[in-house]
């Protein structure tokens, strides 16, 4: 199976009570590939909610204990951050999954850059916590923006060989 981060699926779970819908995403969604996870939410943070960034970080600093993630209120969002990850994490385990594709820059999904901690919208490279999870426990991760028909239908088609070799 591969990981989805739900936004992108149009659940309306982001930080606003909106979603990230990624069409092409979505043509594909009721063909049995997609397990739907949205860290924040396993960690039941509200919708809607202040934006949180990490705090000059990455999501693998943030797991290591070396920083801390704040919302725009000042609060520390630091292990609601870690506790998604590892749910985010238990789910890929329960379905075997071995790939992620995951809404770029945010603080839990974040694949390849993230905000930088003082909310501007300036961005660095590296991952959200839930993503450096994945990662570490050995997913391919790839972003939205990085996917095309021909990359989906072949993450689709490996996951199809290896549910046949359950
Ligand atoms: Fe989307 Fe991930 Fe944020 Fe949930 S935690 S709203 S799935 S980017």
């Amino acid at each position: 199976m591969i990981l989805v981060s739900a936004c992108l699926l149009g659940q309306n779970v982001k930080y606003n009570g909106g979603n990230n819908s990624c069409e092409l995403l979505q043509v594909y969604e009721g063909q049995g590939h997609f397990v739907p996870i949205c860290p924040e939410g396993f960690a039941a943070l509200p919708i809607p909610r202040p934006p949180m960034e990490i705090q000059q970080g990455t999501g693998e600093d943030l797991l290591a204990g070396r920083v801390r993630a704040l919302d725009r209120t000042g609060r520390d969002m630091t292990e609601s951050l870690r506790l998604g990850a590892q749910k985010a994490l238990a789910l890929a385990q329960k379905y075997h999954a071995k790939t992620a594709i995951l809404k770029e820059s945010s603080p839990s999904c974040g694949v390849h850059r993230i905000y930088d901690g003082n909310f501007a919208g300036r961005k660095i490279p590296g991952s959200g916590a839930a993503a450096a999870l994945l990662r570490e426990h050995g997913l391919m991760l790839y972003s939205e923006k990085e996917l095309t028909p021909a990359l989906l239908a072949k993450l689709m088609a490996e996951d199809k060989d290896s549910m046949k070799n359950e």
